[in-house]
């Protein structure tokens, strides 16, 4: 008998066929010779075509039970092969955990005494309510877009209870477990089922037990786990739910481009089940979807009558007048509020999504910047290692004292990070107990911990942080919050700036007065006039998303039309270029042919040019026609040979274009 194995290789988009003298089953995993090696790989179908008369190789091994693929998981992978134009031999090899002889097993958490489960606000309760009449074997997709503090996390509570009792698992996708261990501890407190904590820090051997526990399990149990838990083969689901649905951590960057949340609302769509999708910012993708339907839920108000912080803008410029920012970059009112916040006996955050202690070094005479090496990038100067190092590769090298051009010693300091602004606030204000949170500063679990405990207990006044401290956390005593550096976000030369820094804005302001004291949240900017802040300081609701809608419309982006890019990725500048021109006129040839609803922008090099000493080149596709551009994308997959040596990743829905 002849079969189709799909093998971990890039090879013939990872379809081979072998034939095999012991009868095989579909999703039987299976080890196939491959030019001297093997390699492991899932029989998808029996292949009783032309291929029979050809001298095939044989299959001599199956593999391990635990790896072999259910049903639902063969449809679900070969969906997101042919969507993300990935190979599905690489595909399931990625997915899936690695075989082990002996594994560990991973600890379900379950509580002894489960707590009562508050009794929903009757906003929540309305919501509830419309959710659970679909909380039947049909699929159905729901977004709940609620304002911080909206009580999101309690309707999920109480829909999954509910499901638990109907004897069906629960899956629940996050962008991140270890950020906000409260979350968790609440979870374990009220559902009185075995919840699995699913993220980075469970092991390979852990895994593989995993998915050996979860296929012959039957008993309701509730996954809470990051983006690649959308693969985990649970059993008898009755329920997804993907929080902060509009989070960039559920797309993969290397390998597979999937996005997690979009696998999620398929996987339900071929179980025939509900998915339940939240956030205070949804995409844009997910609010165009589902805005003029019924399962749409807006949550407008904060629980019990609390008020959202008051918004300011605060015009970073000031020092135009001549008149210097003595604690910059902090302008006056920004110092005053952490002053006024610390004399209250209160807590303030500060939030700048960079590193470091200066952006780059400037010679001040001849204007000399310290690039990496290795990337089209400057290198940022960490003062307390007194050292510069890339962000992008890593390399790093001691802080140098004169200029390798000119000679001169007067080396300038350009933009700041999260370790200038930590030292500007302790000079400027005595006794005030300061840290960062930051991953230059928190490199494990147990650091991130012991900060976030010390926060709690007012140990720490102030905590100066990246985008580590913006999701989720919810802290007593901070009512001030300061937002640095968010021009930056604003200025990226991509479609989605606009609705990250909006994302940023709302979810950062959100972490103040969550508990029912006035908050206030200061915004530093060289474009006050920016029409973003108007939505941001009105908290309007929708206007944003109209807006913004509107501009897609025009511009004919996503979620309007749809978007793919492709990479093009070599050591050597020359050759990449000759190959980027060659594939962008073929893609044009397609075009005119047959596919003239495919727009093709590019080919150009990528934002950062050269990373880690390869250049980066990209060629944009746009369609409002999805058949024509996954036809378009197939064909180039099909001919990647064509291009050699050069590197090619397909990209479908990027969330950035770098
Ligand atoms: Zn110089
Ligand atoms: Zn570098």
């Amino acid at each position: 008998m002849n079969y189709q194995v799909a093998c971990n290789t890039p090879f013939n988009k990872s379809l081979l066929t072998y034939q095999s003298d012991e009868r095989l089953e579909i999703g039987q995993s299976v080890t196939a010779p491959l030019g001297k090696r093997e390699v492991l790989g899932w029989v998808i179908k029996e292949d009783d075509g032309e291929a029979a008369s050809l001298n095939l190789k044989s299959i001599k091994n199956k593999f391990d039970e635990v790896m072999n693929l259910s049903e639902h998981e063969m449809k679900l992978y070969s969906w997101m092969s042919d969507y993300y134009h990935y190979p599905l031999g690489q595909l399931v090899n990625d997915a899936l955990p690695k075989s082990m002889k002996r594994p560990r097993p991973l600890e379900a958490m379950i509580s002894s005494k489960v707590e009562h489960l508050e009794e929903l606000t009757p906003d929540q309760e309305e919501v509830f309510e419309r959710i659970e009449k679909s909380l039947t074997d049909k699929f159905s997709k729901h977004l709940i877009h609620g304002v911080t503090g909206s009580g999101k996390t309690h309707i999920y509570l109480h829909l999954m209870k509910k499901v638990l009792k109907e004897g069906r698992s629960v899956l629940f996708l996050l962008p991140e477990i270890n950020l906000t261990p409260q979350f968790l501890d609440k979870f374990r407190s009220v559902l009185d089922q075995k919840i699995y904590a699913y993220s980075s820090e469970v092991g390979a051997s852990q895994k593989y037990q995993l998915r050996d526990t979860l296929k012959k399990n039957k008993d309701p149990i509730v996954i809470v786990g990051v983006r690649s838990s959308v693969f985990l083969p649970i059993e008898n689901i009755g329920l997804i739910i993907v929080d902060e649905e509009h989070d960039s951590s559920f797309k993969q960057d290397d390998r597979c481009a999937y996005n997690a949340r979009d696998v999620a609302i398929k996987r339900a769509s071929m179980l025939q089940i509900p998915v339940v999708l939240g956030s205070a910012t949804p995409s844009l993708e997910s609010y165009n979807s589902l805005i003029n339907t019924q399962l749409y839920y807006p949550l407008k108000k904060r629980v019990h009558g609390f008020n959202l912080p008051t918004i300011e803008i605060l015009d970073q410029r000031e020092n135009r007048d001549g008149e210097t920012i003595e604690h910059w970059p902090l302008t006056r009112k920004s110092m005053k509020a952490i002053e006024d916040a610390y004399k209250n006996g209160e807590q303030a955050l500060v939030f700048i999504n960079r590193l470091g202690f200066s952006s780059y070094l400037q010679c001040s005479s001849c204007g000399h910047q310290f690039q990496c090496p290795n990337c089209s990038t400057n290198m940022r100067y960490f003062k307390a290692r007194n050292e510069i190092s890339c962000q992008t590769c890593a390399t790093k090298t001691t802080m140098p004292s004169i200029c390798p051009e000119c000679s001169c010693i007067t080396l300038m300091q350009k933009g700041y990070g999260t370790e200038k602004v930590e030292q500007v606030l302790k000079e400027a204000i005595k006794g005030l107990r300061v840290e960062r949170f930051d991953r230059d500063e928190i490199k494990n679990l147990e650091q991130l911990k012991d900060s976030l405990d010390r926060f709690h207990r007012h140990e720490v006044d102030v905590l100066v942080g990246t985008q580590m401290l913006s999701k989720g956390h919810n802290f007593k005593k901070v009512n001030t919050v300061i937002v640095l550096g968010i021009d930056q976000q604003l200025n990226f030369p991509d479609f989605r700036a606009m609705e990250r820094a909006w994302q940023t804005l709302v979810q950062v302001s959100g972490r103040s007065g969550r508990f029912g004291q006035p908050g206030k949240v200061l915004v530093q900017t060289h474009s006050p006039e920016h029409p973003l802040f108007v939505h941001i300081t009105q908290h309007h609701f929708s206007e944003f998303y109209e807006e913004e809608l509107d501009l897609r419309q025009r511009a004919t982006c996503p979620p309007v039309a749809k978007m793919a890019v492709i990479y093009l990725t070599y050591k050597d500048k020359n050759i990449l270029i000759k190959k980027s021109l060659e594939l962008g006129q073929w893609l044009e040839g397609l075009k005119n042919h047959h596919y003239d609803k495919v727009d093709i922008l590019g080919p150009r090099p990528a934002i950062m040019e050269k990373r880690v000493n390869k250049f980066t080149w990209t060629i944009l596709l746009r369609s409002s026609d999805l058949m024509q551009l996954h036809a378009v994308l197939s064909m180039c997959q099909s001919n990647l040979d064509n291009f050699k040596p050069v590197q090619i990743k397909m990209d479908v829905d990027p969330q950035v274009i770098s």
